[in-house]
């Protein structure tokens, strides 16, 4: 396994790019450790699979290096940079039974046959394929295929990660969770480098110990999910990561902070003094629904707000709150009633109100 370093990519399919609309991968740096368990995670098409065919040698980058252990692999083909990666569809040879699936990949590169039967019987089993590995593949259900295929990825021991490119796409999503645990299963046991692409933040969260998030061929973040939720380094993190996501509203300056219509932000010093040396117009405030805090009296740097709409989740309530031309989502417990149409008390925590200038998090210089 290895470090894998993206030192200065960018990637344009377009041969003679005009501006940064035209990169599927804009500018960026990036190192994924070695052993590490990590979520590519962002909307359809961000970038993920470029990114992903970068790093295996299917796509040769229009700008940068790949290092893998600090050495340049650019010019190595797929082959040898000795990547496994795995595919929304399965990819395997039909005509052949499970068995010689499996063990295809290690046959090539010369694997001792008492090595490849072991090795096999112990992939088959963690997939719980070891019943059908008589059976010629296009016999497969969608699922088993899948896991065929994904079985071909993980087999090797030799190689310096494995990358999923939304492997459980075709699955059922009984077994999704369950395949993702075995996932999490296997990265404990043999330690290998993983990167997980995926659209779905839970099955990020549920996978990877550190997850990259995609925008627009960017990272924008990369973190653990309890960084992503708490301190969302661009406002698509807010909003991607968290259901509902971050609360995120166009503010203008004023002496004490921000302002949206009649409510101002009351912010730090050093928020305002960041605002101060400011050009930019680009100015939002953030705040989860988690962190909201709703009383039934007003207290300091409270708002009155009108509850428009309640929402019953069982153990949490989803309400929206009207505050002059906004609507703000707060998550409070399932035992808070209030009719629709009643007024009632916001309170941002400072701690909790993140300032984003030109989609960025602002965050204090220590
Ligand atoms: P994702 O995997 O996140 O959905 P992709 O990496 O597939 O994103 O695509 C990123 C961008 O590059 C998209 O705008 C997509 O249309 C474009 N793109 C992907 N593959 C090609 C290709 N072979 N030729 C031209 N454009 C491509
Ligand atoms: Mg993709």
């Amino acid at each position: 396994m290895a470090e894998i370093h993206l030192k200065s990519l960018a990637h344009s399919y377009s041969k003679s790019p005009s501006g940064p609309e035209d990169y599927a991968i804009r500018q960026l740096d990036h190192v994924w450790h070695k052993g590490g368990a990590y979520a590519l995670l962002g909307p359809s098409g961000c970038g993920k699979s470029t990114m992903l065919n970068i790093i295996s040698g299917l796509v040769q980058p229009s700008e940068g290096e790949v290092l893998f252990d600090g050495i340049r692999v650019n010019a190595l083909s797929p082959r040898d940079r000795n990547i496994a990666q795995v595919f929304q569809f399965p990819v395997i040879y039909d005509s052949m039974t499970v068995y010689q699936n499996l063990a295809f990949p290690l046959k090539n590169n010369k694997v001792p046959a008492a090595r490849i039967k072991e090795r096999v019987q112990e992939i088959a089993e963690v997939l719980e394929i070891e019943d059908k590995l008589h059976k010629k593949a296009k016999n497969l259900t969608a699922d088993e295929k899948q896991k065929v295929s994904m079985g071909r990825g993980l087999v090797r021991e030799d190689v310096s990660a494995i990358l999923f490119d939304e492997p459980l796409t075709v699955i059922d999503p009984q077994l999704k969770w369950k395949l993702r645990r075995k996932l999490k299963q296997i990265h404990e046991q043999f330690d290998i480098t993983m990167v997980y692409v995926t659209h779905d933040q839970l099955e990020a969260s549920t996978f990877a110990d550190k997850i990259a998030v995609m925008y627009d061929g960017q990272i924008v973040q990369f973190g653990t999910p309890t960084e992503l939720f708490e301190q969302p380094n661009h406002t698509f993190v807010g909003y991607f990561i968290g259901s509902p996501g971050m609360n995120l509203i166009d503010v203008e300056r004023c002496e004490a902070g921000v302002r949206f219509g009649s409510a101002e932000v009351v912010l730090e010093p050093w928020q305002i003094e960041y605002l101060n040396r400011l050009s930019s117009t680009n100015v939002k405030i953030g705040i989860r629904p988690e962190f909201i805090e709703i009383g039934l009296e007003p207290k300091v740097n409270s708002y009155e707000v009108e509850v428009l709409d309640m929402e019953d989740l069982g153990t949490y309530k989803i309400i929206d709150l009207g505050l002059g031309d906004e609507t703000l989502k707060a998550r409070v417990d399932e035992d808070f009633d209030a009719r629709i149409g009643s007024r009632v008390h916001l309170t941002m925590p400072p701690q909790w109100t993140m300032l984003y200038v030109d989609e960025f998090l602002i965050q204090e210089q220590s």
